[in-house]
């Protein structure tokens, strides 16, 4: 039996390498908002990225996918 709640959990992802390639995190989450939190504090904790920009964050929003795709 499928639990339709559960897929919800992880509906849409983000992998960093579409952005800094050589990196294999993945941010997921349930909505592009959770994703786009986490994506933000690993770029923070692991790339030195102070700020997340416009056009980073254009850019990561344009590379979120829906996870197990
Ligand atoms: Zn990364």
């Amino acid at each position: 039996m499928n639990n339709p709640t559960e897929g919800l959990l992880v509906a849409r992802e983000l992998r960093c390498a579409d952005l800094m390639p050589g990196c294999d995190f993945v941010a997921q989450g349930k909505d592009d908002s959770e994703v786009m939190r986490k994506a933000a504090e690993h770029a923070k904790s692991v790339h030195r990225m102070a700020a997340i920009s416009m056009e980073v964050e254009r850019k990561a929003r344009a590379a979120i996918r829906d996870a197990g795709s």
